[in-house]
């Protein structure tokens, strides 16, 4: 028994909420390539009567509410992009484009951001300063954030929220917390050359092989003896590739990995590890080693005054149910608007109530939400709205919380 306090404006949507989820689940689209989606946003947006900026970091969406006094600039980000799997789930809504799917609920994102935008649009006369709602491109490793951001997307803006339903906590909670709430996520590539011979004859070799099995342990001390243990961090390497014969040494080995930290302090460390490692090897073997290191995105790190401001929030809708999040290493591209204005991004339980906590997890073939988390999303950020930019005439009591939606 779940109780949620679903705000009347989003229950009165709740059949629209669904159906838009359901018509971007069943049409999902990649990356930066989203036409159908970004144009149903766009003409969504522009019935509301909102202005409407296209092709904002390539292919995202824009739309500005001003209120009827001037105020604080607020903007609620929500990104669009599917993922390159085949859905598996038999569900009526399944999606009907082969090998692609919206396997992490940004379906769920794009259509709660849209209710809100609608609801706020008639209230506009009540609102002091500047809703500005953040449709973006790319979020699965594309960064499509860093081109909105390029485009001015943040351009006055004073706080950014932005939220994501989450299959590891049930409905009815909410995740949040100052400080980081995602890692960096990097990608390293290490290459030893050494001298290859003949299996038998090692003298005079340098084998990769052996100093590929050196550079695996040693990176393992990164963690264990580096980082701070009340930290968290990950170094995993993923691929090694040496050798084409049993009896030959090899003169090259690759080895592919990445590095998760929720701190740059920790990544920056890691980083600086895995050049002094490397270093020793080349002292110790003779082996000469090159690293290419490649920045993914940040770690995601939330503001305090923000943080509060949706936890307030978040009780409001979930009462009790806001809480620490399950926290992942996983990479979340709303790093980058966190590293250019303060914000929170938060999560909203979603995992289907009818099977085991944590057995559909995101970028799964059989992932799906249990929908009744379209309504919690909307409800916070219309409280976050009401607190920032509410009273402009009236002092607006008109939404008053009432008890729905849950069973
Ligand atoms: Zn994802
Ligand atoms: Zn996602």
């Amino acid at each position: 028994m779940v109780t949620l306090y679903i705000l009347p404006d989003v229950n009165a949507r709740r059949e629209s909420l669904i159906a838009t989820r359901r018509d971007l689940h069943q049409h999902p689209e990649l990356a930066f390539d989203l036409p159908r989606t970004a144009g149903l946003v766009a003409e969504r947006l522009t019935a509301l009567g909102l202005e409407v900026k296209t092709g904002v970091g390539k292919s995202g969406v824009t739309a500005t509410l001003r209120g009827s006094a001037p105020g604080p600039v607020t903007a609620l980000r929500a990104d669009m992009d599917a993922l390159p799997i085949q859905e598996t789930g038999d569900t009526h809504y399944k999606s009907t484009v082969e090998g692609v799917m919206h396997a992490c609920g940004h379906d769920g994102h794009t259509a709660m951001l849209l209710a809100t935008a609608e609801i706020l649009a008639e209230k506009r006369s009540s609102l002091r300063g500047e809703v500005r709602f953040l449709f973006q491109p790319a979020e699965e490793g594309d960064g499509g954030a860093r081109y909105m951001i390029a485009d001015g997307c943040l351009k006055g803006v004073d706080r950014i929220f932005g939220l994501h339903l989450w299959n590891y906590q049930p409905l009815g909670e909410v995740g949040v917390r100052p400080g980081p709430i995602l890692a960096a996520a990097d990608i390293f590539t290490v290459r030893f050359r050494g001298v290859g011979g003949h299996g038998a004859a090692p003298q005079g070799t340098v084998d990769t092989t052996v100093v590929a099995a050196e550079f695996i342990q040693a990176v393992q001390t990164i963690v264990s003896r580096n980082i701070n243990p009340l930290d968290n961090a990950v170094v995993t390497v993923g691929t090694v590739r040496a050798g084409h014969s049993f009896n030959i040494i090899a003169d090259q080995a690759t080895l592919t990995g990445t590095v998760r930290a929720y701190t740059e302090s920790n990544r920056q460390l890691i980083k600086q590890r895995l050049r002094e490692l490397l270093a020793g090897l080349e002292k110790m073997y003779g082996v000469r080693s090159t690293l290419e290191y490649e920045d993914g995105y940040p770690p995601t790190v939330n503001t305090a005054e923000e943080t509060r401001l949706v936890t307030e929030a978040a009780r409001k809708v979930v009462g009790t149910g806001v809480g620490d999040p399950y926290l992942s290493m996983g990479g979340e591209d709303f790093a980058y608007y966190l590293q250019k204005v303060p914000g929170c991004f938060f999560f909203v339980g979603s995992a289907p109530a009818d099977r085991p906590l944590g057995s559909v997890p995101h970028h799964c073939s059989h992932f799906d939400i249990d929908e009744r988390a379209l309504l919690v999303g909307p409800s916070i950020l219309l409280h976050l709205v009401d607190a920032l930019h509410g009273g402009a005439k009236t002092p607006s009591k008109t939404e008053k919380k009432t008890t729905g939606g849950g069973k």
